[in-house]
């Protein structure tokens, strides 16, 4: 019999539509589990409100008074999928010898908690849930989630290919993480950072099975660019080195031009200056953005505001880990 207190961690925004078939699923899931002695008694299934405006929480509520199973987080507004994974984590730290997050779709096999266990009881601090094919994603969402794995390792940012938030970490993992301070918050490419020992468990990505992704294109564009600037200063440095391929361009530009008014065929060109003009005009505007979203990011930081606020937290004694 191993005694791993195990706390699965779904961050639920707007999932009224999947939560009682995915609520049937873990509890079947944890049932097998600690019957067969991998986990103690006392772990349990958390769900994170994420501010949702439907039913979430009512159901949440439900499901914690019908079975000792279950207990919910209620965080009073929406903060984001990446907050809502770390108030979990944290809110069952002293609870669990390790806590494994993923999705409330279940899109992620729930199969893989399995070999994830091994590999905890194994060594491992982290375990990373790495999905085998893009098969279910549509042929935009593959190539721009690739795109930006590759781009986020080119920026000098440790990520793990095709990693999304589905993982188990322990404890000390999970204290580790606590004193990270940032309010701009990818846990993707803070794990890695973090070290200790790790491996890698494949799972099957099925679709989802009710309700729609949250993810839309802006909210997915947004959370590359936080990825980026939140790890790296890479673009800052492709600035200067744009500064100098410019300096570079117009050196030659000069000399031509010099070239051809001393050996008298010069024309007004009209074109290459408008063109220029227009060209430089965009390059300094890039540059500035970029400026600019680190600068806003500095801004942010600095204010360091608190991430979440818990409205409520429910949880209690399981009364059959108890008579044990
Ligand atoms: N989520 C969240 N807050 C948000 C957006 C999403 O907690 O602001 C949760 C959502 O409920 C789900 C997970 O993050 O459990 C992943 O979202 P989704 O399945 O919609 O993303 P996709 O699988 O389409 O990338
Ligand atoms: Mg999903």
């Amino acid at each position: 019999m191993k005694d791993t207190v195990l706390y699965l961690v779904l961050p639920c925004y707007n999932e009224e539509a999947v939560l009682p078939d995915t609520a049937r699923r873990l509890a079947e899931k944890y049932r097998t589990l600690t019957e067969n002695g991998r986990i103690s008694k006392k772990s349990k299934i958390l769900f994170v409100n994420d501010g949702s405006r439907d039913r979430t929480w009512e159901i949440i509520t439900e499901l914690f008074h019908n079975s000792t199973v279950f207990c919910g987080l209620n965080l009073s507004h929406n903060r984001g999928h990446q907050n809502a994974v770390l108030a979990g984590l944290l809110a069952v730290k002293e609870k669990a010898d390790a806590a494994i997050s993923i999705d409330a779709d279940l899109q992620q096999d729930i199969d893989a908690i399995d070999r994830m266990l091994d590999k905890y009881e194994a060594g491992c601090d982290v375990v990373y849930g790495v999905r085998n094919a893009r098969d279910t994603d549509t042929w935009l969402k593959r190539t721009t989630a690739l795109g930006f794995y590759g781009l986020m390792r080119f920026m000098g940012c440790e990520v793990i290919t095709n990693h999304a938030d589905y993982r188990l970490t322990s404890k000390r993992v999970i204290e580790s993480l606590e004193e990270y301070g940032e309010v701009n918050l990818f846990l993707r490419g803070l794990l890695p950072s973090i070290g200790y020992p790790s491996d890698i468990v494949y799972f099957d990505v099925q679709a989802r099975r009710a309700g729609k992704s949250k993810y839309t294109m802006k909210k997915m564009l947004s959370f590359a660019v936080d990825g980026i600037t939140s790890f790296s200063i890479k673009p800052l440095q492709l600035i200067t080195l744009l500064g100098f391929l410019m300096l570079f361009v117009s050196i030659v530009m000069i000399a031509t031009t010099l070239f051809d008014y001393y050996t008298g065929r010069t024309v007004p060109g009209w074109a290459s200056s408008y063109c220029s003009t227009w060209f430089i005009g965009s390059v300094q505007l890039l540059s500035l953005g970029i400026i600019g979203e680190y600068i806003g990011k500095i801004y942010l930081e600095t204010k360091r505001r608190p991430r979440y606020h818990i409205e409520s937290f429910l949880w209690k004694e399981n009364e059959e880990a108890d008579e044990k």
